[in-house]
């Protein structure tokens, strides 16, 4: 710290640990500059103890790695029962269907479809609690290469929707890739779902903003309404019913823990009936 004074002239924010008279180890944060005072010249030192905030933010990190743990132990394991109920009704349905009498049919069919959907959910959330403990170590990753990859994946919907898709170059990056081809997987796969009904165009760019890269996913499809910007990033938030569009929504949420897994933000702009652009930022590591 004294050695950082008498080069920079200044120091700011300098972080060290102080035993205390208690015997209790505290963090103290420091930050000193030169001024005058009387015509003299003097250090002006500000000492904060913030070892209350270093305390709650190790309490956060441990309760959200907790909860990760949680997510994913119970996922887990539900799929086990889960896969086993789902085959015996679908064994059910295949043996017995129109040999009962009508409503009989209706009940396993009710049953079939709504443990389907709940092996969808189990495994999205899956996914989702993945995110961290499962993701590969940040490394140079070719984004063009992601965005291909992600596309090769939506072919079919692609080509059902006549989609028009065009791009700038898109740059090197220091990410986990699969995770990132995810993320553009998932933002283009919504432009596609929910088109409008006009030719459908969607737009993937990439511009350096300072320190940090910034994509954007945009499409002209149906938009959404400024209050629900918030709430589509949450874990099976949806604004359509499964009938309307399919899906459990937990796309948005992935892309946002992907995102900041990162460094990175997310958001979007967006018209109801203009369509929506949604962008994303990972910083530029070197
Ligand atoms: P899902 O696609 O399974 O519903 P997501 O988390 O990917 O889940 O999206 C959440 C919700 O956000 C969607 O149900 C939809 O209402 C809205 N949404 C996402 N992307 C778009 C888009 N490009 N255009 C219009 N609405 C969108």
């Amino acid at each position: 710290m004294v050695q950082q004074l008498r080069e920079q002239g200044t120091v700011r924010n300098y972080e060290l640990l102080v035993r205390a008279q208690s015997g209790e180890t505290r963090s103290i944060v420091v930050s000193m500059e030169p001024i005058l005072y009387n015509a003299e010249e003097c250090i002006l030192s500000v000492f904060i103890d913030i070892s209350e905030r270093k305390k709650m933010e190790l309490e956060l990190q441990r309760s959200n790695a907790e909860l990760e743990e949680f997510a994913y132990v119970a996922s887990h394991d539900l799929q086990e029962p889960l896969r086993a109920v789902a085959g015996m009704v679908q064994l059910l349905q295949q043996r017995y269907q129109g040999k009962l009498d009508e409503r009989a049919d209706e009940y396993i069919g009710h049953t079939v479809e709504a443990s389907t959907r709940m092996q969808n959910l189990i495994n999205d959330l899956l996914k989702y609690s993945r995110v961290e403990q499962f993701g590969k170590p940040l490394a140079e990753t070719d984004l063009e290469r992601c965005l291909k990859n992600a596309l090769a994946n939506l072919q079919v919907s692609m080509q059902e929707s006549n989609a028009q898709i065009t791009h700038t170059p898109l740059p090197i990056v220091k990410a986990d890739a699969a995770q990132l081809t995810q993320v553009l997987q998932n933002l283009i796969g919504n432009a596609i779902k929910f088109r409008g009904a006009g030719p459908l165009h969607i737009h993937i760019g990439a511009k350096k903003i300072k320190h940090n890269w910034q994509f954007e996913v945009s499409d002209n499809g149906i938009g959404i309404e400024p209050q629900y910007f918030e709430r589509i990033f949450r874990v099976f938030q949806r604004l359509h019913t499964r009938r309307e569009y399919p899906g459990t929504g937990i796309g948005l949420s992935l892309c946002k823990k992907i995102i900041e897994r990162h460094g990175g933000q997310i958001w979007l702009e967006s018209q109801p009936g203009a369509g929506s652009t949604f962008y994303f930022t990972l910083p530029e590591r070197l």
